[in-house]
């Protein structure tokens, strides 16, 4: 029968209880070699649908900028002034975190 009072695998490891796997002393020491290489490539290439963004409804919150997590809202002089569409995912935060009403300054259509 097992023993319901034995921690889980996770736990054990997390705890350094289980000796077949290494604890975080045992590691090998890793590296981050150069932040932000993904500016060297088109990272939007899998995108299926695309911001369209509205300058003329757009009040400047600058929220999509706050919200996008793949920083492709392009700021210029403190202000939205488009989307960089070689790195934006199309996840449609921006969208949905304009605040504009009723209809928003980002809009996510299929991607063509
Ligand atoms: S769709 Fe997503 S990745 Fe693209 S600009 Fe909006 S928040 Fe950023
Ligand atoms: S969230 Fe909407 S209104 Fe605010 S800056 Fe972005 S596009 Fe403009």
């Amino acid at each position: 029968m097992k023993n319901s009072k034995q921690s889980p695998p996770e736990e054990k490891f997390l705890r350094g209880e289980d000796k077949k796997l290494k604890g975080w002393k045992q590691l090998p020491i890793g590296a981050i070699l150069d932040a932000g290489t993904a500016k060297n490539y088109k990272t939007g290439d899998w995108r299926n649908i695309r911001p369209i963004w509205n300058k003329e409804k757009c009040i400047q919150c600058l929220r999509c900028w706050i919200y996008c997590p793949d920083s492709s809202i392009i700021i210029k002089d403190g202000k939205v002034d488009g989307i960089d569409l070689d790195h934006c995912k199309g996840c449609g935060i921006c969208a949905a975190e304009c605040p504009v009403k009723p209809v928003k300054a980002i809009t996510m259509v299929p991607e063509k």
